[in-house]
């Protein structure tokens, strides 16, 4: 009598667990049968312990407000080296993600551990011996990735509402050649030195733009110019069909603010590609992100693709792009600054690649390095840091091993008037390896002006132009 008792009240209990009305338990849900509520339409966030343990969801509205107990225990707990939170407390609704490192390499033990906790595998990935591995929950994204050089797994747990990048957008027609553009940075204007910008154009005759410089009406209308001067006759406006920050220093995106201010109603946008910790860096922080999302959002139907990890490959017309490296990668290395947040990509275009640095220092080329000599092996170097210090190291260069170095530097910093580019070419010895590397035929500063490649571009001429000329010396 007794027992049957007990099996009515766990059948309404289950009823009513199902119907949403009480929380299952938050105690040891066993990994095989998780205590997964659906509630579709909310875009959920988790909190998750140093130690693995998936303790809450809740939905990132907060209008919203639902919330509750999880307790799923994330696999391979023995091997657990460290987490790294890539968030700020206080910007938990917008992203809460975190980085965990196993010491292990078992990344299919891995994948399908996570499908036993209710992941669903979406997409796969390899870059060279590495693989990479996309799963969704529906409280949260998770990112596998194993590097098999430096012999690690690394999880990262994010928002159940992270995009994966598209595996084809605009149409792959057309034929527009292929062109990239260094545009010369107002560095005058801006009161500042450093800045950089870079534009490619795709056979549908849309763009890809990278960064882009200062907030200043000058490098918004360096911008737009090559957009409107290259465009089919047939396109009304110019299309960028994706625009790329690297990182959230204002040399890089201020561009982005100035352009929406001044072009919005001239240009479409399809899409947006970065990601940015939500956490203070000395000189990055969390709220600067979200105005910088913000106005990525206000162009009305381009798509947001905040999250891009490493080995992530997509196209865009007849672009592929390749993602070598993001901030989650550094831990557990040491970030030199906020400049080791920088997104490393690769774009493939016109039978050539072309490798993006952003500002990367030391952390992510100690990342970087483990990566195959075939990964990041590319014709055009985008110069990380402009060269300033702690760019990137040697054997890192020597596996990109590029024909053609683009360096976004100033010959003369223009506050002061003095000339900054000579003696750290010649003299600071972070640029050793550029001086003299017999791979590199070539070195194109942005302070030149702005510079067209017809792609695929073969180097000629003298490898350097004369800057001491240049800089009035
Ligand atoms: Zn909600
Ligand atoms: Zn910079
Ligand atoms: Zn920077």
């Amino acid at each position: 009598m007794r027992s049957l008792f007990k099996k009515i009240m766990a059948f309404f209990m289950s009823v009513l667990a199902f119907l949403g009305l009480i929380q299952p338990p938050a105690t040891e849900p066993s990994p095989e049968e998780p205590a997964v509520q659906i509630i579709s339409g909310h875009n959920m966030s988790v909190d998750v312990s140093a130690k693995g343990v998936i303790e809450r969801a809740y939905c990132t509205d907060e209008q919203c407000g639902e919330s509750f107990e999880v307790g799923i225990i994330l696999p391979m707990k023995n091997t657990l080296r460290g987490s790294f939170d890539c968030s700020d407390e206080n910007y938990r609704m917008v992203d809460n993600s975190t980085v965990f490192v196993y010491n292990s390499t078992d990344f299919d033990g891995y994948v399908s551990e996570m499908k036993n906790r209710g992941c669903e595998l979406v997409r796969t990935y390899s870059m060279g011996d590495n693989r990479y591995a996309l799963m969704k929950h529906p409280y949260f994204t998770v990112y596998i990735s194993l590097l098999c050089a430096e012999g690690q797994l690394r999880v990262n747990i994010g928002r159940s509402d992270e995009l994966a990048p598209p595996q084809m957008t605009g149409t792959n027609s057309g034929e527009t050649p292929p062109k990239l553009w260094q545009l010369s940075i107002a560095n005058v204007s801006a009161k500042q030195h450093g800045g950089m910008g870079y534009i490619l154009q795709l056979s549908d005759g849309s763009y890809i733009i990278v960064d882009g410089g200062y907030d200043t009406d000058a490098d918004a209308e360096a911008i737009f110019d090559v957009l409107v001067q290259n465009k089919p006759l047939d396109c009304e406006k110019p299309v960028i069909a994706a625009w790329f920050i690297t990182h959230q220093h204002a040399d890089h995106y201020g561009a982005l603010y100035r352009f929406t201010r001044n072009y919005k109603d001239a240009v479409e946008v399809n899409a947006f590609f970065c990601n940015f910790p939500y956490r203070d860096f000395d000189d990055i922080h969390p709220q600067n992100c979200r105005n910088l999302e913000g106005v990525m959002a206000s162009w009305t139907g381009a798509a947001l693709y905040r999250k891009l990890h490493s080995g992530m490959r997509f196209r865009i017309c007849n672009a592929d792009v390749t993602v070598i490296c993001s901030f989650e990668d550094v831990y557990p290395f040491d970030f030199s600054d906020g400049n080791d947040t920088s997104l490393v990509f690769q774009v493939s275009l016109g039978g050539q690649r072309i490798l993006f640095t952003g500002d990367a220092e030391y952390g992510e080329s100690d990342r970087m390095k483990y990566l195959d000599a075939s990964v990041l092996q590319s014709d055009f170097l985008q110069y990380p840091h402009h060269g300033y210090d702690k760019q990137c190291k040697e054997n890192f260069y020597e596996k990109v091993n590029p024909a053609v170095v683009l360096w976004p530097m100033p010959f003369l910093n223009h506050v002061t008037g003095e000339t900054i580019f000579d003696w750290r070419y010649e003299a600071r010895a972070e640029n050793a390896w550029v001086r003299n590397a017999a791979c590199v035929k070539k070195i194109v500063v942005n302070d030149e002006g702005l510079t067209c490649f017809d792609l695929p571009y073969m180097p000629e001429g003298e490898r350097i132009c004369d800057y001491s000329s240049l800089t009035g010396n």
